[in-house]
């Protein structure tokens, strides 16, 4: 490994798996300044006090109170956080925009409106727009006034979106007419400026702008959905629309870059949005538990229940640092650019790739278990509709399956890294060569230390070895058809996550003697069960991989080197979970905000 003695942090996407980043090098929610707390304050307000009463109305699908309710976040200037200010925006940065984003996630469908419309129309107008098609349309969406759309996804095209089939055809005014049929789109029902995704003469993939009242535009009608009933998702059909010339977002057969970099921020933003839905479920679990009782206690006395609170407050944790520290690396590399210059955020959305793809994994399945576990908690209770638990785990199943699934995003992250390396931008063939050299020298001990949190930081050296090791043989034996291998890819992946999760999950705590010493031993707590679970998930997806590859002798030496790397002992987690469940129920609701 590199030592860094830098205390900025490397932004390049994926480097933190070569590197040692140094502790107080990274971003974390308890450096916040004042001034981000007003935003998180303002948003917290409009959410608690404007959305969640109006959730029900808005299951009604009406669309009117939906348009009121995006005007009003206009008018609060929350939904342009880090638009420029000549675009009506607030020209904050990425971490004003996160906490606002993390207050919408507890919002609901609501949610899902704000999310598309910030998210996947105002970004990518942002990024890529004119500076006329900004001058027209920027400031409306970002005041609210107009509602946006991001369509991309077709009935035959989900995952493989670039085979999208609609067609564009050049006029001989230089317009275009666009023909074909949208997908599950977000907002789709009220929306007044829809991102269309088109084939340029059959093969140019193009990203439009196209207004609702455009003749030949029709909407169709709203999905029955699993959850998210507050939120529009419809086809958009396209039959002879007019397109001018002007309306071509960024450049014909650059859609590629439109969507993917709109994607990536989308992942980015998906997992913070999931962030502030399992903080706030956490709180309503706890509550909960804290009242109800059984056999004549409440059920938070329970070492069952107490496990469940101990471990969705530990992933809710790990995913908020990893957050926050991806946060930290893209307003570091914004820093002292124009902010109306969107060069610099599109070239970081890209270098960033890795990590929002990790982000959108780990950020919807931790999701997933909290709202899991918030129901089971609720018991029956949470089974029926009287309490928000029924709903929130239908309407949080499909962060899963949107930008991008994650079979997909695993995928990516892996292919990427490897990509990468190929092309020589990531060091990973010269960290796998002196890897083979370091696994066949014989071992050195590992001395116990009393310095907190000094063996999960060897703990995670290790888990970057492994990853390494994986990568490196996994490489070498399929050559240029790795791609093949989606189960072993997918174990990488699972193993690239943990890593970046237990990583963030040290650095953050580490930084807390300083940023929140009053906090320390529980992010500690918290820190060492991620840890140490990690390394068991971690093992078993090396095994899995090696076993996929090798067999007879090269497979026991491929296993001894793994058992040399990922040398750890057991830490009693049981105790440590119920001192943060016990704190949380204490304290009320989640520890580490
Ligand atoms: C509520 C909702 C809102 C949405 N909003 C929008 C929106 O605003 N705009 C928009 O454009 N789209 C939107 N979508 C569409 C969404 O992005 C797609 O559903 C998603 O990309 C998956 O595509 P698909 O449904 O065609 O599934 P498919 O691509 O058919 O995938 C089905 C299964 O196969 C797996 N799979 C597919 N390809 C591969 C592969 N190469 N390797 C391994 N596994 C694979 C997938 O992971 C998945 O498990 C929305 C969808 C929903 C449900």
């Amino acid at each position: 490994m590199t030592k860094t003695t830098t205390t900025a942090p490397n932004t390049g996407g994926g480097m933190w798996l070569f590197e040692d980043t140094t502790s107080g090098s990274v971003f974390t929610p308890e450096r916040l300044s004042d001034e981000h707390k007003l935003i998180d304050q303002t948003a917290d307000e409009f959410v608690r006090n404007e959305i969640l009463p109006s959730h029900g109305q808005l299951e009604t699908k009406d669309w009117k109170l939906a348009r009121v309710l995006v005007n009003r976040a206009g008018e609060l200037g929350l939904l342009g956080t880090d638009v420029p200010e000549q675009y009506g925006g607030v020209g904050l940065d990425k971490a004003s925009t996160v906490l606002v984003g993390s207050r919408f996630g507890q919002s609901g469908s609501f949610g899902s409106t704000f999310g598309a419309h910030t998210g996947l129309a105002i970004l990518p107008l942002h990024c890529f727009g004119s500076d006329t098609q900004k001058d027209k349309y920027l400031g409306r969406l970002v005041s609210g006034e107009w509602i946006g759309a991001y369509c991309l996804s077709e009935s035959s095209s989900g995952s493989d979106a670039l085979g999208a089939k609609t067609r564009a055809t050049r006029e001989p005014d230089g317009s275009f007419v666009l023909t074909g049929e949208k997908m599950w789109i977000t907002n789709g029902g009220f929306a007044d400026l829809y991102i269309v995704f088109a084939q340029v003469d059959g093969e140019q993939f193009t990203a439009f702008l196209v207004e609702r009242n455009s003749p030949g535009l029709t909407i169709g009608r709203e999905e029955h959905k699993m959850g998210l009933h507050g939120s529009s998702t419809t086809p958009i059909i396209l039959q002879d629309v007019r397109v001018p010339s002007d309306n071509v977002l960024h450049h014909i057969s650059k859609g590629h870059k439109v969507a993917f970099n709109t994607l990536n921020y989308g992942r980015f933003k998906l997992a913070v949005a999931a962030s502030g839905n399992a903080t706030a479920a956490i709180g309503e679990a706890t509550k909960y538990a804290a009242e109800r009782q059984q056999f004549g206690q409440p059920i938070a006395t329970f070492g069952a229940i107490k496990h469940k609170l101990g471990e969705m407050t530990v992933r809710a944790y790990v995913v908020e640092s990893m957050i926050y520290r991806t946060t930290g690396l893209l307003d570091a590399s914004l820093k002292g650019n124009e902010i109306a210059d969107a060069g610099p955020l599109r070239n970081i959305l890209e270098e960033l790739s890795i990590e929002c793809s990790i982000l959108k994994v780990a950020g919807s399945e931790m999701l997933h278990y909290v709202l899991d576990e918030n129901v089971q908690i609720h018991g029956g209770n949470g089974f029926v509709k009287d309490y928000p638990a029924e709903r929130q785990y239908r309407d949080s199943r499909v962060n899963r399956i949107f930008e991008g699934t994650n079979e997909i995003n695993r995928l990516l992250i892996a292919t990427t890294l490897v990509r990468r390396a190929l092309k020589g931008t990531l060091p990973l063939i010269s960290a796998a060569k002196r890897l083979e050299d370091e696994v066949t020298d014989p071992p050195t001990l590992v001395e116990a230390s009393e310095v907190p949190l000094a063996e999960q930081r060897s703990t995670v050296l290790a888990f970057k070895k492994t990853s390494i090791l994986v990568l490196g043989l996994s490489m070498m034996h399929y050559g240029d058809k790795l791609g093949e291998q989606q189960e072993l890819l997918s174990c990488v992946a699972d193993i690239l996550i943990d890593t970046f999760g237990a990583e963030s999950a040290v650095l953050r705590a580490d930084q807390a003697a300083i940023d929140a010493p009053q906090n320390q031993l529980l992010q500690i707590d918290a820190t060492c069960v991620f840890v140490n679970d990690a390394a068991g998930r971690i093992e078993a997806n090396a095994r899995t991989a090696l076993a996929s590859m090798s067999d007879g002798d090269s497979l026991r030496l491929q296993l001894a080197a793994l058992r040399r790397l990922l040398r750890f002992s057991p830490i009693n987690t049981v105790e440590k979970r119920r001192r943060l469940a016990e704190t949380t129920v204490e304290r009320g609701g989640y520890i580490f905000r």
